[in-house]
């Protein structure tokens, strides 16, 4: 599935030579029509993970004020030729004014919705609110053990208010919306991963993730930003964020990694699914790691910044067209967003700065269904 540079793989074989364009992707230019919305609500947050890729590598973001309410909706209106998934996130997206309202509206036409959230500021009232508008799916960013946890946020009592989130779902009566527990692997919890996999089914979530830890290499960073400034005359600020990726030990992650999988169900999910070959590659900075296939997201997510700004993705900041100016489905079919799927496929699918990025369902060789995942059984 990913490999090193050192270890080549013929042209053939991989699709990745710069120049060639992965034989099943589709044509940049022609019209699309998204299956799903990444819309950051916010950038705003409540908490300070010590681990945040935004803080650290976020391009600049647009100017102007955050999409109110109203613009929020008439963005659903836009989209609702079908229904789609609705994917909000941020920064902390609770933290948004008519976050219920919103969801609300989404459910009436038809899509499902899913919220990534840290808990912090849900209250039980404004959980169950959610719950009534008909949120499909909570998706609780939970990064270890208690006491774990509260250290990489940054705050006491953090993993205390998901605790409370978890046992309000698993109360409901009529539960439609399922919840699930994220978990971003990092220098402080990747020694204590099946600890913190037991703690989570103990809060008997639908489905756990991991994911492995996203940055950008300072190698990475150099040829990407001559591919955005040259190709796209991109102003897009990345910053380098290796840093983050201090402390974690490959093999012992493998090891961990290994317990988890020995003793997991099928809802168990990583992000990406790494051998222990693979894992070495990816928290090695110099190995010039790299995917194979390519990014999907470009054709199939539409995302959306807090202030209408079309992106790639949030990491890739470049702006490709703003919904306040330009109807969202005419950006993600416009010029700079075929132009972007053109540097892409030039590149053989991705960019440099794809290399660790671990949103494996948007990558074309590693097919997750975003489906409401099978709940986990109690143990
Ligand atoms: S692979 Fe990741 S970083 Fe690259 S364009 Fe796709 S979503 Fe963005």
């Amino acid at each position: 599935m990913v490999e090193s540079r050192g270890k080549k793989l013929s042209a053939k074989k991989s699709g990745l030579k710069a120049g060639r364009r992965p034989a099943a992707a589709p044509r940049p230019e022609k019209r699309f029509d998204p299956d799903y919305v990444a819309l950051d609500l916010t950038y705003k947050c409540n908490l300070a993970c010590s681990f945040c890729f935004m803080s650290k590598s976020r391009s600049k973001a647009a100017p102007g004020g955050e999409l109110t309410l109203k613009e929020l909706k008439e963005l659903v209106d836009g989209l609702s030729q079908r229904p789609r998934k609705f994917y909000l996130a941020g920064g902390e997206p609770s933290l948004k004014k008519g976050l219920v309202e919103l969801v609300r509206h989404i459910k009436k036409r038809g899509h499902f919705c899913r919220i990534t959230t840290n808990a912090f500021g849900l209250d039980k009232k404004s959980a169950g609110l959610l719950m009534d508008a008909g949120l499909d799916e909570f998706t609780v960013s939970l990064h270890g053990e208690p006491a774990v946890h509260d250290k990489l946020v940054g705050a006491r009592g953090a993993a205390a208010r998901i605790e409370e989130l978890f046992r309000l779902v698993d109360s409901r009566e009529k539960r439609n919306t399922t919840i699930s527990a994220w978990c971003t692997v990092t220098g402080l919890n990747h020694s204590r991963l099946y600890r913190a996999y037991r703690y989570f089914r103990s809060l008997n979530p639908d489905s756990i993730m991991f994911s492995h830890m996203d940055y950008i290499t300072e190698r990475d960073l150099a040829v990407t930003r001559e591919v955005l400034r040259s190709q796209l005359g991109s102003k897009t600020v990345l910053n380098s964020s290796e840093g983050l990726v201090a402390g974690v030990s490959a093999a012992v992650l493998a090891g961990e990694i290994k317990k988890i999988k020995a003793d997991s169900g099928p809802a168990v999910n990583f992000f990406p699914n790494l051998s222990a070959e693979e894992m070495k590659g990816w928290y090695a900075p110099g190995s010039g790691f790299q995917k194979r296939g390519f990014c999907l997201a470009q054709w199939k997510g539409l995302w959306i910044g807090p202030r209408g700004e079309v992106v790639p993705c949030q990491p890739l900041g470049h702006e490709m067209g703003n919904i306040r100016k330009t109807a969202p489905l005419d950006v993600f079919s416009g010029k700079p967003a075929a132009d972007f799927r053109k540097a892409l496929l030039r590149r053989g699918g991705f960019l440099p700065t794809c290399s660790r990025c671990g949103r494996s369902s948007y990558s074309s060789t590693y097919c997750v269904k975003a489906a409401v995942p099978a709940r986990v059984g109690k143990r």
